[in-house]
């Protein structure tokens, strides 16, 4: 057994949110740590594989807080946990302020307006990984620096595996290090460990039954620990049947130079997304992340094809800042191409009449306006859908690529952790990748990993100071 270690704050984790959390509890004089599984000093964790683009639910991250609120509400159609949402809104500013204090390099990089904070350097635009001394990556270098700079410390190769618990209270941690335990008292602890989207056990627990079916569009160091540690200390959680991702090229399944991008979404969004018997199974104009998790509730993920025609491959196709147009083939991906929709079927391995009468049903609808005609039924909610009418014809075969869990452990605005009755559970928190109760509702919107992860490290931080040194004070 190794000493026992006393700390103000302990975080369960060394990505943004983690980081953040600590680095905010030195400035405000705690004496913190953060355990972090990853041995190497590049640890991996999806913050360092991020795009970098801090947004609010695709929101410029400097609009007034009503302005976001309502961004976010849009998004979630208003399932947002509404305290979460309002400290997202009035917070997600000061939070790239206080990430420039740090070291933080922002670029606007794209005319896009919501790209306006991303992190510098900004990845290249190509398909395939691209962190490497990226924005992101030199962001985290940059925390551990300040966090060191403030007598704080990142404990490598320690894996957080319970809490310990005193009369309701979360005392401490019991960790794993170099092979022996480690037990580390601490006034607060901070859940960052990311989720669980690389545990397959609790993916097929509950999102979908073929986890090896579904693309991992992660670093694969979130696998749900925070979670059962959380649960195990009676807290609530929320929302576990949903996950932020993307549509990605099948090929990505075996060829890592398909992803994390290009992402296929907005194609599928314009067009049509069909299964082995050419038959439409789902709403394409919920867009790309809805599409996404009705994949990967199926028996089979692998089963979906998309199916465009020569004006959106040329359009949508090209929409994305990493777009599948040309990047798909650039990069060694399947785009099956013929003059007809019966060539294309037999081409992509699909029944010829059945996929011609879904394309002929789908046009008739377009034309018509019958969408809600349609099985099933097609909205517009994230995109307006196009006729297939114009050859060249296209099919893109395509898997769910999972890159955060939504749902996990409910919080209340300070990044208290809560109990099933709603009362926090006193000296723990969670933030990030691991938490639930913000994003949601019925076309499963995003507020932006990076913002949540940041904002509630923050105020993770922050609250926790307050109670050390309310305790200090009434100890004087
Ligand atoms: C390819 C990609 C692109 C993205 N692009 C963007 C973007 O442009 N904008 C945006 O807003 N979001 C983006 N995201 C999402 C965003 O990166 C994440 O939501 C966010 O970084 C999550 O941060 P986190 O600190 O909660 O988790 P993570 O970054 O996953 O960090 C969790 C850390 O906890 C550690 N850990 C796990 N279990 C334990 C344990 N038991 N004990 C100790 N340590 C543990 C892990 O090793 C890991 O280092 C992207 C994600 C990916 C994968």
């Amino acid at each position: 057994m190794n000493e026992p270690r006393h700390f103000d704050l302990v975080t369960i984790g060394g990505g943004f949110a983690g980081l953040c959390a600590a680095v905010r509890g030195a400035e405000l004089g705690l004496r913190t740590a953060v355990l972090e599984t990853g041995t190497e000093d590049g640890y991996l964790c999806s913050s360092r594989w991020a795009g970098g683009i801090f947004h609010v639910s695709y929101h410029d991250v400097k609009l007034s807080p009503d302005k976001l609120l309502a961004a976010i509400n849009r998004q979630t159609s208003g399932e947002a946990d509404q305290q979460l949402a309002a400290a997202i809104a009035a917070d997600a500013g000061r939070t790239v302020d206080w990430l420039a204090r740090q070291g933080a390099a922002f670029t606007q990089a794209s005319p896009v307006g919501w790209h306006r904070f991303t992190l510098a350097p900004p990845r290249a635009p190509v398909a395939g990984p691209d962190w490497q001394n990226r924005g992101p990556d030199r962001l985290l270098g940059e925390l551990r620096r300040r966090l060191e700079e403030r007598q704080g410390r990142l404990l490598l190769g320690t894996r957080a595996e319970s809490l310990r618990l005193e009369r309701g209270r979360v005392t401490g941690v019991t960790a794993h290090q170099d092979g022996e335990m480690l037990d580390v008292s601490a006034g607060a602890v901070v859940i960052a460990d990311g989720g669980f989207p690389g545990n397959a056990e609790l993916f097929r627990k509950y999102i979908g039954p073929r986890p090896d079916r579904v693309l991992m569009r992660h670093a694969g160091t979130a696998v749900g620990d925070g979670l059962k540690m959380a649960a195990d200390a009676g807290a609530a959680v929320v929302g576990l049947d949903r996950f932020y991702g993307h549509l990605l090229s099948r090929d990505a399944m075996e060829n890592k130079g398909l992803w994390p991008y290009p992402q296929i979404d907005a194609v599928a969004t314009a067009a049509i997304v069909v299964d082995q018997r050419g038959y439409r199974i789902l709403d394409e104009g919920l867009g790309g992340i809805s599409i996404t998790n009705d994949l990967a509730q199926l028996d089979d993920p692998l089963c979906a094809t998309v199916i465009c025609d020569a004006p959106i491959w040329d359009t949508a196709g090209k929409a994305a800042q990493i777009p599948p147009n040309p990047q798909l083939l650039a990069a060694g991906g399947t785009l099956h191409q013929a003059d007809t929709i019966e060539a294309l079927a037999e081409t992509a391995g699909l029944p010829p009449q059945n996929l011609a009468a879904t394309v002929f049903e789908h046009n008739d609808a377009v034309r018509f306006n019958r969408l809600v005609t349609l099985l099933p039924a097609r909205s517009t909610r994230n995109g307006a859908p196009r006729r297939i009418e114009t050859p060249p014809f296209f099919a893109i075969p395509i898997c769910a690529g999972i890159t955060n869990t939504m749902g996990g452990i409910a919080i209340d605005e300070h990044g208290r952790v809560k109990r099933r009755d709603g009362l926090a559970i006193a000296g723990l928190y969670a933030a990030g990748g691991t938490t639930g109760g913000l994003e949601g509702g019925g076309a499963l919107g995003y507020v932006g990993g990076l913002i949540k992860a940041c904002v509630f490290g923050l105020r993770a931080a922050e609250h926790a100071a307050g109670q050390c040194h309310r305790k200090e004070n009434v100890l004087k």
